[in-house]
């Protein structure tokens, strides 16, 4: 492997998380087997499989569930549907798990899991039968004790319903904890579907506080109109901000005076996307990363900011909703020129971490109001964030690097602890 210099592009998004791994590593200057031990996944499986549509063929699908680390407990993470989904990518998403429960203090370890579809190429008849098929081949890893998943993209808590069903029917008995961001109505957790939005706007806050910010004087730029996307923008505004900038895969909208999200999600309801949004100038997603804003959220997929257009972004915060969006050449870009970047495992943290609170209902069978869940999500959020807060400070490192040393530090304490076996 080539040696690497401050701008060389990792390029892969598991070569990108493994090069983050690395820079806390040095820092830590942790043991050269513990290094081996947590640069890799414990655990992949990949499944191909069949699924019968509804004109009568049979199409093998392929899926793919990484475990990456078990030594804080068990294993969790969310499954997601994308046609161009790689096992490296999931290899990466796992291993991000791991930091992120680990960031936010959560007794477990990372995993994550995906097909390779394009969900919006299917019936619903046919997305629940993949997903059923798909629930019984991983089934042989999954479990309460083992590794619960959670949505992620393009999948929801419907599709949560069915992997519970699916995994209680062959159990004979409901297991309402194997998964997380499930329904309300069959053991889902109250404040769950927004979690993620409602802990990155925890975190927004408390770093506008850092820098003399105020919130409700900030224009907001998101890509990305999915439950993160859309839920952040619908809270920031109804904290005072303003929304300059929606955008989902087919492009964006574009308003310096601002947008109503919530009647951007009415009209994406109606056309099944947010460009075509009549009050403001079409944007490509290209261009909302460059958008002359105050905080940029990037909701959507991986590696939307690189060393290519870093430089041009002018936004003051990079608020991470989506996992993997920055390089680590753009994170050196943007530090070097003063953006605060919010790094994914602790800004998007607030989902798994309600998925916790919710896995913890599940297993007690004693249910919280949302009163309960959202003032313990501000909780587990602050304390988070100014963990790491302190890190960068005293290290003299960016949040993400300072997020990986708070991260790495604890599962490698963990490993260690508990020793190697036999
Ligand atoms: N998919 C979400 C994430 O990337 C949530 C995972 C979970 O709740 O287990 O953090």
């Amino acid at each position: 492997m080539a040696l690497a210099t401050p701008i060389e592009e990792p390029r892969t998004s598991f070569a990108i998380a493994q090069r983050q791994f690395d820079i806390a590593a040095d820092l830590l200057d942790l043991a050269p087997g513990l290094r081996s031990i947590l640069r890799s996944p414990q655990r992949e499986l990949t499944v191909n499989f069949p699924v019968k549509l509804d004109d009568g063929r049979i199409r093998v699908f392929t899926g793919y569930r990484v475990q990456h680390n078990l030594a804080r407990g068990p294993l969790k993470g969310g499954i997601r549907y994308h046609p161009e989904l790689s096992l490296d990518d999931v290899r990466a998403l796992a291993m991000w798990m791991t930091w992120k429960c680990a960031v936010t203090n959560l007794p477990y370890g990372g995993a994550k899991g995906g097909v390779v579809v394009d969900p919006k190429q299917l019936s619903a008849h046919e997305i629940e039968r993949l997903t059923r098929r798909f629930a019984t081949e991983i089934s042989i890893l999954i479990g309460p004790e083992r590794d619960v998943p959670a949505p992620d993209v393009n999948t929801n808590p419907q599709i949560m319903a069915w992997i519970m069903d699916t995994i209680s029917m062959h159990q004979g008995y409901t297991v309402p904890a194997i998964v997380t961001g499930k329904p309300i109505n069959i053991g889902g957790s109250e404040g769950r579907n927004e979690a993620t939005a409602r802990g990155l706007v925890a975190v927004l806050t408390q770093a506008a506080s850092q820098l003399d910010l105020e919130l409700s004087r900030l224009r907001i730029a998101v890509q990305g109109f999915g439950n993160a996307g859309a839920n952040v923008a619908r809270l920031l505004q109804a904290r005072g901000a303003s929304i300059v900038a929606v955008s989902d895969s087919r492009g964006g909208v574009y308003n310096p005076h601002g947008l109503d999200p919530v009647a951007i999600l009415d009209h994406k309801g109606h056309t099944g996307t947010v460009s075509d949004y009549p009050e403001g100038e079409q944007i490509s997603n290209a261009d909302l990363i460059e958008l002359d804003c105050d905080v940029l959220v990037p909701a959507a997929l991986g590696d939307v900011i690189t060393a290519a257009n870093a430089p041009r972004v002018r936004a003051r915060i990079v608020a991470e909703a989506a996992n993997g969006p920055t390089t680590p050449a753009a994170d050196d870009i943007l530090y070097d020129q003063g953006t605060l970047v919010l790094p994914d495992i602790l800004a998007n943290a607030g989902g798994v971490t309600v998925s916790y609170f919710e896995w913890v209902q599940g297993l007690q069978e004693f249910f919280w109001s949302e009163q309960e869940v959202n003032a313990q999500l501000e909780r587990v959020m602050g304390h988070a964030f100014h963990s790491v807060l302190r890190v960068a400070h005293e290290r003299g490192v960016h949040m993400r690097t300072a997020a990986y040393l708070l991260a790495v530090r604890r599962v490698a304490d963990a490993v260690t602890t508990r020793g190697i076996y036999p």
